[in-house]
């Protein structure tokens, strides 16, 4: 008897040997390239771009990307880990950019690239040489994608591209984007491969962040900008749909990153409440720490669980796995939040300032809910699945109050 929609995931996790590998030499680099540089990074507003040369050398930018490639063609759960492992260490800019690099552009190129394309952008981004960002958001349209007004205007051999774009992760530092232009009306739109040093093009630094300081935001202006056509990613007018079959990715490791920054600050308030002296006692032998200790634990287990059962779903059925991964990025992000903001008040005044990294947590953290899709957009989504899939012929419970259809 069929009550309800579902989908079929067996997978919930798949954490092998040479996941733990990559962990363990993933922590390594971090301790010893990163950590030690974080708060710098962080009061100079300032994206590491030799970075991501570092971590391109170590293979951590291509580690799900073909070996051809110059990836090292490990599965999905290894970008997993990366992601996680990055916004453990809180250095939640840093983790921002790396992700705008590496999951929001460079998949659209593995996927819709040709040969040419991949050896020109793909794989020195691989190699962390050239730094790239995805350039949708407008002054204008955000969450409404298909409002863009940037138009390519088709002249033969090449696109002139006019218009603006702006919170674009990447734009200043980086060398190119994956642009989002409108080619004709609602969702017709196609995707450029685009120098950003290209005639035409201004950029401009977004300084006045909430957080996410260890990334670059910009806003990036055209002013009839050249493209050639050789640099058209896909079919022309196809972009919005190539866009939205990219989108789970994206969300569901902006679920991981919620979920491993939560992971955090649950680690540092367990650790702190085991120091710090009051009364007579540490913090944690108060009932009241105690408890809000064990509701910290039981959000974080829902949140990593949701977010493995999403990547389950994900890697089984792809762009399918929407209704699970949009959840996941939605839950994650508000609980996230819930736990940074109790470990704060753990660690009470020394939570409030910079030292004890909770602080930064939470200012990085905040993006959650906007970025990658609003949490008011994923519950659009979320709320339209679940009513559209309610198989109405077979109700078990009817909607007549109180009926109960036995026969389904
Ligand atoms: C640090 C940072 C980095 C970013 N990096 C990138 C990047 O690399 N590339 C890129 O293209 N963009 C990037 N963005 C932009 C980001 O994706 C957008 O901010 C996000 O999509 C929301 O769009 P908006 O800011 O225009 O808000 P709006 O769309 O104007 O929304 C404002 C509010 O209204 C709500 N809302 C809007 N429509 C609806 C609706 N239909 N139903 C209910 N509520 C609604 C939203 O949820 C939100 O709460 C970045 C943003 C930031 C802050």
């Amino acid at each position: 008897m069929t009550r309800f929609f579902t989908q079929n995931t067996t997978i919930m996790y798949e954490f092998r040997e040479e996941h733990q590998m990559l962990r363990e030499s993933l922590r390594q680099f971090l301790s010893k390239e990163v950590l030690p540089r974080a708060d710098q990074w962080e009061k100079n507003k300032e994206c590491p771009k030799e970075l991501f040369r570092k971590m391109g050398e170590q293979g951590y930018i291509g580690v799900n990307y073909p070996v051809e490639l110059g990836g090292s063609g490990m599965d999905f759960w290894a970008a997993v880990i990366v992601m996680a492992e990055l916004s453990y260490a809180n250095i939640g800019g840093f983790t921002g950019s790396f992700y705008a690099h590496t999951y929001l552009p460079l998949p659209l190129i593995n996927a819709l690239g040709n040969e040419k394309q991949k050896e020109c952008w793909l794989k020195p981004a691989l190699q962390g040489k050239k730094i790239a960002g995805l350039g949708i958001t407008e002054p204008n349209a955000g969450s409404d994608v298909a409002g863009i007004q940037t138009t390519a205007e088709d002249k033969g051999d090449y696109y002139l591209v006019n218009g603006s774009k702006t919170f674009i992760t990447n734009g200043t530092i980086g060398d190119f984007v994956v642009l989002v232009t409108r080619t004709g009306p609602k969702h017709d739109m196609s995707l450029l491969l685009v120098d950003l040093e290209t005639e035409g093009i201004s950029r401009s630094k977004i300084d006045d962040k909430l957080g996410w300081h260890t990334s670059d935001t910009s806003q990036l202006f055209f002013d009839n900008v050249k493209v050639p056509k050789k640099n058209l990613l896909g079919e022309a007018h196809k972009g919005f749909y190539y866009l939205m079959n990219n989108i789970q990715e994206e969300r569901v490791l902006m679920a991981v990153m919620s979920t491993y920054t939560a992971k955090y600050a649950y680690d540092k308030a367990v650790i702190y409440a085991k120091e710090r002296q009051a009364f007579g006692q540490t913090l944690s032998h108060l009932q009241v720490i105690r408890h809000k200790i064990a509701d910290m634990a039981i959000k974080l287990e829902a949140c990593e669980a949701m977010t493995f059962r999403a990547v389950g779903d994900f890697i089984a059925n792809g762009a399918k796995a929407t209704n699970r991964v949009t959840k996941a990025k939605a839950y994650t992000a508000d609980v996230c939040m819930e736990i940074i903001n109790e470990s704060i008040q753990i660690h009470g005044g020394v939570g409030y300032t910079e030292g004890y990294g909770v602080a930064r947590a939470w200012r990085d953290a905040r993006l959650f809910s906007i970025g990658a899709g609003s949490s008011e957009i994923m519950k659009e989504i979320i709320g339209k699945f679940e009513i559209d899939n309610i198989i109405h012929d077979k109700l078990f419970i009817s909607s007549r109050k109180g009926a109960v259809d036995l026969q389904a």
